[in-house]
Parts: structure tokens; sequence; C-alpha cells
């Protein structure tokens, strides 16, 4: 399992969000709390965020260890965005080592990280040359960001032809997040200027809310809704 983390609120930093938590996505690529597959998420990492220029995210991504990232630590402090995406990697046997595997996954405004694994069997053929690499996260997100206000029902179609699939899903459009719980941890919180939906608690706010297996959190400008899946 790999790990993510995502923010919709006021302007904060790549570093305030990604690796100056006491328990966030750095200390997690390491040494995550609630991880129950994998141990180390040291594969590569990934990051996007939205700004006003353009509909379409920035998105950066390397195949090593977010923690050996030192141009990342020096320019993050300096990048400040409304919302966010981040995600660290555990890549699952058979799967590609390189950048292009290393979620989040872009497609149009949207971007998208997965935790967890699939069969990409079960996944329509129609998703295969959209995808940006032959990763399962990757054919999966070509597949769910081809219609995002679908992630719901089609996480559960996925879930039901591969009973052994996990499948946290966290996408972002810039005004919106959606997230899946479907196998693996997920947890919810809200503060004064903004909404953080992650894979796991970032530090021991009391405010921090799990997310039921098999939900989905959707979040905007009207705020958090959870709805079972
Ligand atoms: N299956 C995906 C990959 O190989 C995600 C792995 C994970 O969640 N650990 O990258």
């Amino acid at each position: 399992m790999c790990r993510h983390t995502a923010w919709l609120g006021a302007e904060r930093s790549l570093a305030d969000l990604l690796l100056e938590r006491e328990h966030g996505l750095l200390q997690q690529s390491w040494a995550p709390r609630r991880q129950h597959h994998g141990s180390v998420n040291a594969d590569g990492w990934g990051a996007a965020w939205w700004t006003a220029a353009r509909s379409a995210p920035a998105r950066w991504r390397r195949a090593a260890p977010l923690w050996a990232d030192a141009s990342l630590a020096s320019v993050a402090p300096h990048v400040a965005a409304g919302c966010v995406l981040g995600a660290v990697r555990d890549a699952t046997v058979g799967m590609p080592a390189d950048e292009t595997a290393c979620a989040p996954f872009v497609r149009g405004a949207w971007a998208l990280s997965h935790n967890g694994r699939v069969e990409r069997s079960v996944l329509p053929a129609e998703a295969w040359p959209t995808a940006e690499s032959v990763c399962d996260s990757a054919v999966l997100a070509s597949w769910l960001l081809a219609a995002p206000d679908e992630i719901g029902p089609r996480v559960r179609t996925a879930g039901e032809a591969d009973p052994t699939a996990r499948l946290n899903v966290l996408a972002a459009d810039g005004a919106r997040l959606v997230a899946t719980a479907w196998g693996d941890t997920l947890s919810v919180l809200r503060t004064d200027d903004g909404v953080v939906v992650a894979s796991e608690p970032h530090d021991d706010d009391p405010r921090w809310e799990d997310v039921p297996d098999r939900s989905l959190v959707q979040v905007d400008a009207a705020g958090v809704r959870v709805t079972p899946l």
C-alpha cells in the first residue's frame, strides 16, 4: 500500500502539508502508522497542485524516496496552493519501477492517486490507450478519470469484479476532492481553513475522523460528504 494526502482550502505550501507534519507524508514514506500492506513507501513520490494560471495541475514525480529529494525540500516551502495532492509509493510486485508509474496520474483538470492493487484484467480495455503506465494504478486512474463523476460507482464495479482488490483512491480537480475507502484506511480532518483527506492522520489532532470502509468522500465548497459505496 502506498499513502496519499490531499488538501482543499486556504493556500498552504507543499512543505507545510507534505513535509512538516509530525506524521505526514514524509514520515509515512518510512514509518507509516496505519499501513497494513507493505512497510516502507520508498519507490517514488508525486505531488499535484492547482494554480489560477491554468485548469490542469502542476505535477512533479520522482521514482526515488521522498526523504532523499533535496530539491523538493528546497522548493516546497516556496510553492503554495489551495488544492494539493501528494502520494508516496510502495510498488506492487510486477509493476514498473519508473516515474510514470508513480501517482498522481493526471487527465485534464484531474489528478488521482491509488493506494492498493487491482487485477488489471477486470479494468475495461478502453482505459489502456490513455493510461500513463501499465501499472495497475495508472490503468485504474485512466478509467476513473474518464468519468470523474462516476468514481464511486466505478470503484465499486472494479471491487466487485476483483474481490481481492484494494481500491482507496484520492482525486482532485482544484476545487473538489473525491476519495474512496475500499480495503485500506482513510481519514478526514476538518479545520477552520480547509479539509485534509489522507490515508492516515498526519498528527494526533483529535478532530481527525476515520472514514468507514466502502465509503465515498466528497469535499467541495459546500463541505464534506461521506456516503456508503
Ligand atoms: N499498485 C500500485 C503500484 O504498484 C499501488 C501500490 C500501493 O498502494 N502500494 O504502484
